[in-house]
């Protein structure tokens, strides 16, 4: 824990409790900081101030963009259509192979924050044709509290939310948090509390408990990321662990995404995941009964996209995150044997393309005037 200090960007915190010991616990997330006054939490973004837990980076940002959703990856939740994405600083895992380390490891947000208000983000979500705000680039569960008020602007203004997270949340936090999204791309980073422990300091239960509340307690719809690093979570005994997992737990309509590893952070010295392993992840995936299987990170046009579960016809075609084929109807049948598709789907295939487009919040009405 480290020293912590006041700031206009600083709100009350609503899960945390007094300890016998005069300390105090945070209960956003299952590492249970317990704070002394002035003490900062891991995520360094919490902190107890004035005998309370604080979030000090309310309405704060570390940069906008707009991406396809299948960039998060989402590929059964609006296919083609963009998404204003941000994050804030700070996070509650330590992954050693973490690919957004400037922004998850930041320690002073008033050095790369911008001022996002919730009425901001909706007028720039709006103004660009977003379909969905996402929050991403680092966990939103530790800034839970300027989430939720984001996303409640955004329900306000019938945008989507879209939480981009490792699921690693309290029991009382997680039920406010997700009633609040309206989808989520959730990392289960290994299968083995050996991989939870060594690599990100955090345990594998808590995370599959999170799953299982998503998929019985709530109407978010989830999508699973599984980052596949060589040497440490590749071994198909884990593939097969993992899908049959969730198969028994989430069942096979739950698409699931093998991406490739790059060397990052603490691990420059692990090679690239070879496209044969996310090849090899994703043939036991599929026999196991998953219905929907990607792999990402890598070009692989026939693993990128979406085919009908019972007729095998090609339902939505992926070029990196270009659609191609569409065979869905409106209601997001399959047009050749009638049969549905998991997911979220508008009557039309979204036309964002690939295309990256950072954007600053007070310049928007300006700049996408001037794109009309
Ligand atoms: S959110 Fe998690 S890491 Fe941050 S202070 Fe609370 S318990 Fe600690």
């Amino acid at each position: 824990m480290t020293s912590g200090q006041g700031n206009s960007d600083v709100v009350p915190g609503r899960y945390w409790h007094h300890l016998d010991d005069g300390r105090i616990q945070c209960d956003v997330c299952p590492r249970y900081c317990k704070l002394g006054e002035g003490q900062r939490g891991l995520c360094f973004v919490r902190a107890r101030q004035n005998d309370q837990v604080v979030l000090t980076t309310w309405g704060r940002s570390s940069g906008f963009c707009i991406d396809p959703v299948e960039k998060k990856p989402l590929n059964h939740f609006l296919p083609g259509s963009p998404v204003l994405s941000f994050g804030t600083a700070g996070c509650n895992l330590t992954c050693k192979f973490c690919q957004n380390h400037e922004i998850s490891k930041a320690r002073q947000m008033d050095a790369v924050g911008s001022l996002a208000t919730p009425d901001m983000i909706v007028q720039t979500a709006q103004q660009w044709g977003c379909s969905a705000v996402a929050f991403t680039y680092n966990d939103p569960v530790i800034f839970l509290e300027y989430a939720v008020d984001v996303a409640k602007a955004c329900r306000a203004a019938g945008i989507k939310t879209i939480a981009v997270t490792a699921g690693y949340i309290g029991r009382e936090a997680r039920v406010e948090f997700f009633r609040h999204m309206d989808a989520a791309n959730v990392d289960l980073k290994g299968f083995t509390e050996a991989f939870y422990h060594k690599l990100c300091s955090a345990h594998l239960e808590d995370v599959l408990e999170t799953l299982v509340y998503l998929k019985r307690e709530t109407g978010v719809w989830f999508e699973l990321t599984n980052l596949v690093i060589p040497g440490e979570n590749d071994g198909d005994d884990e593939f097969d662990a993992m899908t049959r997992w969730i198969m028994d737990h989430l069942g096979p309509d739950v698409p699931l995404h093998f991406s490739a590893f790059h060397p990052d952070w603490k691990m420059m010295d692990t090679p690239r995941t070879p496209a044969a392993t996310l090849g090899r992840a994703r043939d036991i995936a599929l026999k196991n009964g998953l219905r929907y299987v990607y792999v990402g990170n890598v070009h692989d046009h026939a693993a990128s996209s979406t085919y009908c579960h019972h007729c095998h016809t090609r339902l939505i075609g992926r070029d990196w995150y270009e659609l191609s084929d569409w065979k869905l109807d409106e209601q997001g049948n399959c047009t050749e044997c009638g049969t549905a598709c998991a997911g979220v789907f508008a009557s039309q295939p979204g036309q964002w393309g690939r295309k990256r487009q950072p954007v600053r919040l007070q310049a928007s009405r300006n700049v996408a005037g001037n794109q009309r």
